[in-house]
């Protein structure tokens, strides 16, 4: 029998940490898949929580669209196990009601939640009254009021603490980045709230491998508190972004490389 961590998770403390790393991956696929995820990125030291996405977004009907509340009890599991904090995209307000009845620790609000101030409201207002930090993404379109919009509606309901994450912005056709960075947007946003975490998300920037720890290196280099980065005990087996996902010892090695500021 493995040892589980029994010590409740001082978040606080997570948060401040830095460079505050997230990882884990883009969907919770099967239990197996997020206890040994899990598992192995708790075993390079270099994480401070686990993220995993329940619903997904996806663009096309058809593609996996997430395990659905149904995993958020393999994430309790996955905590216990390692003591990582776990993270979890919410974009409906049942979504936000699942994810705290099932203890997530972090939640985050999706880039193609942001962008619509309806979908904003809703988890808002289903947010209000938790004591629990939330991440929100900027949206996919290049517009800080709307990533404003959505920090200034869960400000109102009552969240104290919250983090922003620059995961760029998408365009037409093919791009070298799959969403444009667009870096003096993060920059720019950071100006506006000095006082918020601001992580950077190169996973979804990159879309890709190869340039997934440049973009991560540019990130950390501008002075961002974090990097969200995908990864999977099987990248190119993945349920969704396949192509931009690396192994709990890969991104242990890229952060290895990184250059840090401090
Ligand atoms: C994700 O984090 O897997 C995701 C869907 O990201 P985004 O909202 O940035 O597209
Ligand atoms: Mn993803």
């Amino acid at each position: 029998m493995e040892a589980t961590v029994t010590t409740p998770v001082d978040i606080t403390a997570v948060l401040s940490k830095r460079p505050l790393i997230i990882s884990g991956p883009c969907s919770a696929e099967t239990e197996e898949q997020v206890l040994a995820t899990a598992t192995r990125l708790a075993a390079t030291g270099k994480v401070d929580a686990l993220r995993a996405g329940i619903w997904k977004p996806r663009t096309r009907p058809g593609s996996f669209e997430g395990i659905g509340t149904k995993g958020l009890p393999w994430l309790q599991q996955a905590k216990k196990l390692t003591g990582l904090p776990t993270a979890v995209e919410v974009a409906t307000g049942k979504q936000v009601e699942d994810a705290l009845h099932f203890e997530v620790d972090i939640l985050w609000i999706g880039a193609r939640t942001t962008v619509n101030p309806f979908s904003v409201q809703e988890v808002a207002d289903a947010l209000r009254g938790a004591n629990v930090p939330v991440l929100i993404k900027n949206p996919i379109n290049p517009d800080l009021e709307l990533w404003t919009g959505a920090v200034e509606r869960v400000a109102k309901a009552g969240i104290k603490t919250i983090g922003l994450i620059h995961r760029g912005f998408s365009s037409y056709g093919n791009t070298e980045y799959r969403n444009a960075p667009m870096w003096h947007l993060g920059i720019e946003m950071r100006r506006r709230n000095p006082e918020l975490l601001m992580v950077c998300d190169p996973s979804h920037m990159a879309g890709r491998r190869d340039i997934l720890q440049d973009t991560a290196q540019r990130a950390v280099d501008l002075g961002y508190d974090g990097l969200m980065i995908e990864s999977h005990i099987d990248p190119d087996k993945a349920w969704s972004d396949a192509k931009q996902q690396v192994t709990p010892e890969k991104l242990a090695e890229m952060l290895d490389s990184i250059k840090w500021r401090h």
